[in-house]
């Protein structure tokens, strides 16, 4: 945690999830209303086909809604994609970009995932940038210089820094049931801080960076309360909301 700075556990629901899911997300909003997660801000980014309805359920805001990736442009002639506006338009007010399965299955570069952090914020939505090395490069050596590169590529130069939120995800920890030891989160995610304040100056103190990768309800105190750790990005666990809501519990007594 960082003092000052309210924690966001997002659940990324990736390619999952139909119109007889949307039970998870209203039960999700149900214990968010009820205080299931203190202080800590919630947000789920279901598939694109669901944020309009998940949205409805959640109108009063108790939980967040996002989408999991936004094209550059802002429209045109780009068949199957989704821009910015169109998520914020459904009910978005978050978006993931550079998540580590669209790197790899998409090729998307740090530029690209840049131009769609722009996009996201000219559209009014607050844009999850995510990072992370892979196994080799960690075995290697190079995690640190590899994740430096990803902020300093990925990254907006110019953004309000609430408007930023940072998610440290090593590739060999999705949803493989993996973790990092918690020595080589808290370095990275010092490292992080480190590198925000370089690039936003005082403002990324207050930058949210989430640590992501097998996060579940057995490992979540643990993760959650590591210095510069400000929530989670929950894959897998996020899609019962019993599991997701057993995670962002931690937070229950903030
Ligand atoms: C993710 O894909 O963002 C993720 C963290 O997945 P999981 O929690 O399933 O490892």
């Amino acid at each position: 945690m960082t003092p000052g700075v309210r924690p966001l556990v997002a659940g990324n629901w990736k390619m999952n999830g139909l119109k007889a899911s949307l039970g998870e997300i209203a039960a999700m909003g149900e214990a968010a209303r009820a205080g299931g997660a203190g202080a800590a801000e919630l947000a789920v980014c279901p598939p694109a086909t669901l944020i309009s309805q998940a949205a409805a359920l959640l109108a009063d805001g108790a939980l967040a809604v996002g989408g999991q990736d936004c094209h550059p442009k802002g429209s045109g002639p780009h068949t199957g994609e989704i821009a910015a506006a169109m998520l914020k338009d459904a009910g978005a007010s978050y978006v993931i970009v550079g998540h580590s399965e669209r790197r790899a299955d998409h090729g998307e570069s740090d530029a690209l995932v840049r131009a769609k952090a722009e996009a996201a914020l000219a559209a009014g939505l607050t844009a999850i940038v995510c990072v992370g090395e892979t196994r080799a490069e960690r075995e290697a050596g190079r995690a640190l210089a590899v994740v430096s590169g990803q902020i300093r590529g990925s990254l907006p130069p110019v953004a309000e820094p609430s408007r930023i939120v940072v998610a440290y995800e090593p590739v060999w920890a999705i949803g493989t049931g993996l973790t990092p030891t918690a020595a080589d989160i808290a370095e990275m995610h010092a490292a992080i801080r480190a590198w925000l304040g370089e690039i936003y100056g005082p403002g990324g103190a207050t930058i949210r960076i989430l640590y992501g990768g097998s996060v579940k309800p057995a490992n979540a105190a643990e993760l959650l309360s590591l210095a510069n750790v400000d929530g989670a990005l929950v894959g897998g666990a996020s899609l019962k909301a019993a599991d997701f809501l057993a995670i962002a519990g931690v937070y229950r007594n903030t």
